[in-house]
């Protein structure tokens, strides 16, 4: 059944201008006039602003004496992510954010674009920095092969483990692959990240789930530990009358077609309407104004000030032409025929600071009014895919679903370990490489296995 109304299908060179990367690769000389303006600080703040804490200093350093490969070893080193780090980093609220140029009203170091930079250089010339120590007889399972799980593996296999990652998808790189905006990166650049590790011997099983294709007992006796990478799942759904019409999509799964298919071969509304204002909202509405709807409408209950995205990213969606209704609640989603034809929606007033110190907001009687809409896209947060844990293994969960896990990223049950979306409800790449990374540390020190280090 096709969509009330269509977009405009747009010409090949339009869609490549409009989800042409959006912070290209620098180049040799821009990249060593950028390093010197770093002043090496000592106690760089850049670092330890990174959840990573990759040696900033240092590899900026070896950019500007033309040491790249040098560079690239400092950044992969403490994250073997950071060539996608480079590129989906909020940089501007981390090690960008936290640069010392800021108290001196200059720009911030390109620390993002100098860092892809130099991983670039040894991916694109395939050099092979990391390599697994000699086996060391233990054998680690990782579910799901998201960023928690690639940096898990990578530490595992350097120090000798024998690592296997077990995801549902046919591609590997989570969200990586599947649903970070393609301007930012592409599903390519995702599974070079994938290829490092598998270059470290961890075997990949993709199109398997955990659960169904293979049990957790199973796992449990195959291997002497199991780290959860399993991310959040789908979109919440609206739970609004006509919620079930054509035209209404998860936010996750309209993006994830960005990264999988042609442009030309995804339906989008003329007119499309994105409930929610996170991040993932924001990818949704510059994702459909890219492809050409004509009319994008971010619709959130509460007004700007408390709108979750990042700067940056509300920046971008306002570039792009995007109409914001803010203190406005959807009530309803209208159709015709079995379509989405608008958007129902009612005023909203800002009332008491709830538990988080976010002021509620009461609905305005008499303030009801439509948008006229073809699509919409809800974008209110991922629901979690943990139940199954609780369940199968009997391991402890938040209310919210997330994993509860001790320093050491251990869960209730001494086997399993966690990290990444499902242990910190839904952060960055970056804090999920960082957990991955300190579980396969925890697990480490679990084992008790005497570490060979590469
Ligand atoms: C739309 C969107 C845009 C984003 N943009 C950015 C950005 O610009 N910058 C940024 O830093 N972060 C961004 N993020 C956040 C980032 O993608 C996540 O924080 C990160 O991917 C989390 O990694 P993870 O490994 O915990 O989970 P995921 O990346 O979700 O990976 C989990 C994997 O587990 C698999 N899995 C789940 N259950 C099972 C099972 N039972 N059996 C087998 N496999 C299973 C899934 O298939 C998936 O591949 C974005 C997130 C979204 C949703
Ligand atoms: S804070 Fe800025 S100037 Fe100082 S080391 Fe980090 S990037 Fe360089």
């Amino acid at each position: 059944m096709p969509l009330g109304n269509l977009a405009p299908k747009l010409t090949a060179e339009e869609y490549d201008k409009n989800f042409a990367e959006i912070s290209p690769q620098m180049t040799r000389s821009h990249a060593i006039s950028e390093a010197a303006r770093c002043l090496y600080c000592f106690d760089a703040p850049c670092t330890k602003a990174c959840p990573t804490h990759i040696d900033v200093p240092a590899f900026i350093k070896k950019i500007y004496t033309g040491n790249i490969r040098g560079s690239a070893r400092v950044i992969l080193e403490a994250n073997i992510l950071g060539h996608s780090c480079g590129r989906v980093c909020p940089t501007e609220a981390l090690c960008e954010g936290a640069c010392v140029m800021n108290l001196e009203k200059k720009p911030a170091i390109e620390i993002g674009r100098l860092q892809r930079y130099a991983v670039d250089h040894v991916l694109d010339n395939r050099i092979q920095l990391f390599h697994a120590a000699p086996a060391n007889g233990f054998k680690v399972a990782c579910v799901g092969a998201g960023p928690a799980s690639l940096g898990c593996a990578a530490e595992l296999a350097k120090w000798g483990y024998s690592v296997s990652i077990f995801d549902k998808n046919v591609l590997g790189g989570g969200l990586n692959t599947y649903g970070i905006a393609a301007y930012k990166t592409r599903a390519e650049d995702s599974l070079r990240e994938v290829d490092l590790v598998r270059q470290l011997g961890v075997t990949f099983c993709q199109g398997v789930e955990v659960g169904k294709d293979i049990t957790f007992a199973e796992l449990e006796q195959q291997f002497d530990a199991v780290f959860l990478g399993l991310g959040l799942g789908e979109t919440w759904n609206l739970s609004l009358p006509g919620d079930d019409l054509h035209g209404v999509v998860g936010a996750i799964e309209f993006i994830e077609q960005t990264k999988t298919k042609s442009f030309l071969d995804i339906e989008v509304g003329r007119r499309v309407a994105c409930i929610g204002a996170g991040n993932t909202a924001i990818d949704v509405v510059t994702a459909a104004r890219r492809l050409g709807a004509e009319f994008v409408y971010l619709v959130y209950r509460r007004s700007e000030a408390e709108m979750p995205a990042f700067k940056y990213e509300y920046e971008l969606a306002k570039r792009d032409g995007v109409i914001f209704y803010w203190q406005t609640q959807p009530v309803r989603v209208l159709g015709s025929n079995g379509v989405v034809t608008g958007l129902e929606c009612v005023r909203t007033r800002l009332g008491a600071p709830d538990s988080r110190g976010r002021r509620t907001p009461e609905l305005i009687p008499g303030t009801e009014f439509v948008i006229d809409v073809d699509m919409v896209v809800p974008a209110v947060g991922q629901r979690p895919v943990t139940e199954i844990l609780r369940a199968v293994l009997g391991i402890n969960l938040h209310k919210d679903g997330r994993v509860i896990v001790n320093a050491g990223y251990q869960t209730s049950h001494p086997k399993y370990f966690a990290g990444g979306d499902c242990v910190n409800g839904g952060k960055e790449v970056v804090d999920a490489v960082a957990e991955g990374m300190a579980a396969a540390r925890g697990i480490d020190q679990c084992l008790g296995c005497p570490r060979a280090k590469n």
